[in-house]
């Protein structure tokens, strides 16, 4: 459904807070390539992290926003830093497999990597390199969200000579742009220190590799450096179609210069980068992107998740749990924020997804378009109803104790008599999660206790509450007699008797509304728990 202009330029949500920079930007004069250029960054020097995840996630968000803003046209670049060097063993790679990767990694102070897309493919020769491995994996899960982008390969473009214009431009503003780079680097690094990074055959290995040098001489007509080998020589090196790599933050500003970028958000480990990129931009003569600064994730420990050390948890183990969608709304919610991303966050993430999914049926358009599903689904959510939320199918599972989804599916059918595996797909995926979650996360911490003196008395009021309602009764009449009967006992306030239905009936410190979990669950089965206990069985001991 199109979107009324004059909402989306009012809309609050930060995708049109970001998209609107773009309309800013374009104001006098539409770019002369003919559309707006989304670039997202990828280093496959392993495989996709979910930090490349989220970049791609919330460009597309972006990228829909301003859809929604202008009639200019708009692409995606997925670019892979697939020709950058493999400077040291990634703290990721297994053991088993350090010593296939140390040979292709930096020797000395002089003498650089392989490139990732020269690497043999360690996994079983599936690929032409290691990089192109990683490559296809990351594009194999950016497909499985159905993000629409286009992929480009530093590789491919650097051999093609795609770059090779401003390469020379590069060279002709070479000593502007040394002082600006260097001056990041410690005196000792710059002996050795250019802007080109020469790549040379090395000849025991039968691949090309880098050389760290400093040119003695530039020529931008001819498009060389040259410069002192290892062995003393001087060599003329040519720096076009792919014999020589810029380094990294010069790289990123000739693609920006290239492509003609018009937005890129990156991490907040890269603000001086940014910054210094978008400076070698305007000495080339070209307006840096438009960017947003986006928090890094922190792992269980609170530590930052990073790339390299390969802490937090990847987007497959997310969505072993979960829907993909859950995740993408993780991603939408406050990027500037430094925020957990571990295996607990997930089942909030899931029902507030559901939550969102609602609402968004009830909303004027003006809201919606401040709804996080909005953004997710490219303004097109689907209608789907869940009836239950995921942390209620988790205790469900959690009472049940059981891996089988039709065990569930009978308490489901019998609470919600219009739900079936057919009529509520979400739900059945939900269904196959909560088992899953409950299995891996929940079971192990269980931990049932014996109720005290007093939470006896109160069970056994509860047990006689509970078995005088009739057995029609919904969860709003289930959730007063709850009420009802911890107001009789002397507890320190409700949400103690609550916590103690918690830890006596399902082992947790945490729970559901009882009433909905009653209503779920089955009156009858209910009492069956609770007169358990008051035998003086300890549940879960089975
Ligand atoms: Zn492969």
């Amino acid at each position: 459904m199109p979107v009324s202009r004059d909402l989306a330029l009012a809309a609050k949500a930060w995708p049109f807070d970001e998209a609107r920079k773009l309309v800013e930007r374009f104001k006098h004069e539409s770019p002369a390539k003919g559309y707006a250029l989304f670039e997202t960054g990828y280093g496959p020097s392993g495989l996709p992290h979910i930090g490349t995840f989220g970049e791609v996630v919330r460009t597309s968000m972006v990228r829909h926003a301003f859809a929604a803003l202008s009639d200019i046209p708009a692409r995606l670049f997925a670019f892979s830093d697939d020709m950058d060097g493999l400077r040291k063993v990634p703290d990721t790679v297994p053991e088993a497999s350090r010593s296939f990767f140390q040979r292709y990694t930096d020797q000395s102070a002089d003498i650089g990597g392989v490139p990732l897309s020269c690497i043999h493919d360690p996994y079983g020769d599936c690929h032409e390199s290691y990089g192109a491995h990683n490559n296809a994996k990351l594009r194999e899960f950016l497909d499985t969200f159905g993000f629409q982008y286009e992929f480009e390969s530093s590789t491919k473009n650097y051999k093609d000579g795609n770059f090779d214009a401003t390469l020379r431009n590069i060279l002709a503003h070479y000593d502007e742009i040394y002082e600006l780079a260097a001056a990041t680097v410690r005196d000792e690094r710059r002996k050795n220190y250019g802007l080109f990074l020469p790549l040379v055959m090395d000849k025991e290995l039968g691949l090309p590799r880098y050389l760290y040098v400093r040119p003695e001489e530039v020529k931008p007509d001819a498009g060389t450096i040259v410069f002192r080998n290892p062995q003393g020589k001087f060599v003329e090196h040519p720096v076009t179609g792919g014999h020589a790599k810029l380094l990294w933050r010069v790289d990123w500003a000739m693609r920006w210069v290239t492509f003609g970028v018009d937005y890129e958000m990156s991490g907040k480990d890269l603000i001086d980068s940014v910054k210094l990129s978008s400076r070698i931009c305007a000495i080339l003569g070209a307006r840096a992107p438009e960017g947003f600064t986006y928090e890094l994730f922190l792992d269980e420990k609170a530590e930052k998740i990073s790339k390299s050390k390969g802490n937090g948890l990847t987007v497959d183990e997310w969505l072993r749990y979960a829907p993909p969608e859950s995740l993408s709304l993780f991603m939408y919610q406050a990027p500037k924020r430094a925020k957990r991303l571990y295996f607990d966050v997930i089942p909030k993430a899931v029902d507030e997804y559901l939550s969102f999914l609602e609402k968004y049926e009830k909303e004027e358009e003006a809201a919606r378009l401040e709804n996080p599903t909005w953004h997710i689904h490219a303004g097109t959510p689907p209608r789907e109803e869940a009836h239950i939320s995921f942390n209620v199918l988790l205790n469900l599972a959690s009472v049940c104790n059981t891996e089988d989804k039709a065990v569930l599916w009978g308490f489901i059918t019998r609470y919600a008599p219009s739900a079936t595996p057919r009529s509520a797909p979400i739900l059945d995926r939900l269904v196959g999660y909560a088992i899953a979650y409950y299995r891996d996360f929940v079971k192990p911490k269980k931990h049932y206790r014996a109720p005290t003196e007093m939470e006896q008395a109160a069970l056994a009021d509860l047990e006689k509450a509970l078995a005088a309602l009739p057995s029609a009764a919904d969860e709003k009449a289930i959730q007063t007699e709850i009420y009802e009967v911890g107001k009789r006992h002397p507890f320190l306030d409700l949400r103690a008797w609550f916590q103690a239905l918690y830890e006596i009936l399902l082992g947790q410190s945490e729970g559901p509304r009882m009433g909905s979990f009653v209503a779920l669950y089955g009156l009858n089965e209910t009492l069956a728990l609770v007169r358990r206990v008051l035998a003086g069985e300890k549940l879960g001991a089975a």
